[in-house]
């Protein structure tokens, strides 16, 4: 059988899998990064390229936060979460001696792609929320890319004048409120020492503390908020929640439709759906796999 591996590269580990759309993930696994740097993403993508022999590969796709151009696969400007992965093409961690065809997407975008083929829509639009806040636009089975590349970065869409400072270097973005690295700035700003803490440890105290409570209601309003805004101009048959915090339920999901269909046009708001992701956190590593079966087909 003829397959393909996806590659989700993410701010604290390597998610892969191969399979195609048909049969599905046949292996899947993850490789926690421990020291960040080129040397150690080169040596993950060693070892999943020698797991990857057993089977018969016939293209990667790998998604990498941060704005990619295309068709280069180049990650352009920063990305705050993994400042040494900026400016580089991810491609690169693949050997060229393999000879293997290999493509490059933003992780949110593989998202969106893998989850739109779940379902019958026209315009999906794919939210992870983790480390940053990431957004996949997905119309007609195609990523919307924009004019440059530099589309649905709903996180760095800012909410709040003189907000909060974010990793982008703007102040008020979504992702200074919404993400998990923000809310742990924000905790730290306030003099929390709950700052540090494991996310899963966070979240079940959150009923005990109201510190805690308070922070990531306020991250959970202004992702509605920004969802709303963004449903009102694109008009999406659905939105879909995944990425770690998710997995984690640090944001409820049931809310979040409820709230963001109170913010819009009521003609609009019978309409949107919002869901949990069908792939969970494996979605970025199918939507790999899917990218690289349209590239090849
Ligand atoms: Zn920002």
């Amino acid at each position: 059988m003829k397959l393909f591996l996806g590659i989700d590269i993410g701010a604290s580990g390597f998610k892969y899998g191969i399979g195609d759309s048909k049969h599905g993930l046949q292996h899947f696994a993850t490789k926690r990064i421990g020291e960040k740097s080129m040397d150690a993403f080169r040596r993950i993508a060693q070892e999943i390229l020698d797991e990857a022999e057993a089977w018969d590969i016939l293209g990667i796709g790998i998604g990498s936060p941060g704005t990619i151009s295309q068709p280069e696969g180049r990650i352009l400007g920063k990305n705050p979460n993994l400042p040494f992965f900026s400016d580089l093409c991810p491609g690169d961690l693949i050997p060229g001696h393999l000879d293997l065809p290999v493509f490059v997407e933003n992780d949110a975008n593989l998202m969106a792609l893998a989850e739109s083929a779940l379902r019958d829509c026209k315009l999906c639009v794919g939210i992870t929320v983790g480390s940053g806040i990431g957004c996949g636009i997905v119309q007609n089975g195609d990523v919307f890319h924009g004019a440059h590349g530099f589309a649905a970065e709903l996180g760095h869409s800012i909410v709040y004048p003189e907000g909060e400072l974010c990793s982008c270097g703007q102040k008020g973005c979504v992702e200074a409120y919404s993400s998990v690295d923000g809310i742990r700035r924000r905790l730290h700003n306030m003099g929390s020492s709950y700052a540090g803490m494991a996310l899963p440890n966070l979240i079940a105290l959150r009923n005990r503390i109201p510190e805690l409570d308070e922070v990531l209601l306020e991250g959970e309003d202004t992702l509605i908020r920004a969802l709303a805004n963004l449903c009102t101009v694109l008009d999406p048959d659905i939105l879909i929640l995944g990425g770690g915090a998710m997995d984690l339920n640090m944001y409820n999901a049931t809310r979040i439709e409820e709230e963001v269909i109170k913010l819009l046009p009521e003609a609009l708001a019978k309409q949107i759906r919002c869901c949990i992701a069908g792939y969970g956190n494996r979605a970025g590593v199918m939507g790999g796999i899917m990218l690289c079966e349209r590239k090849l087909r």
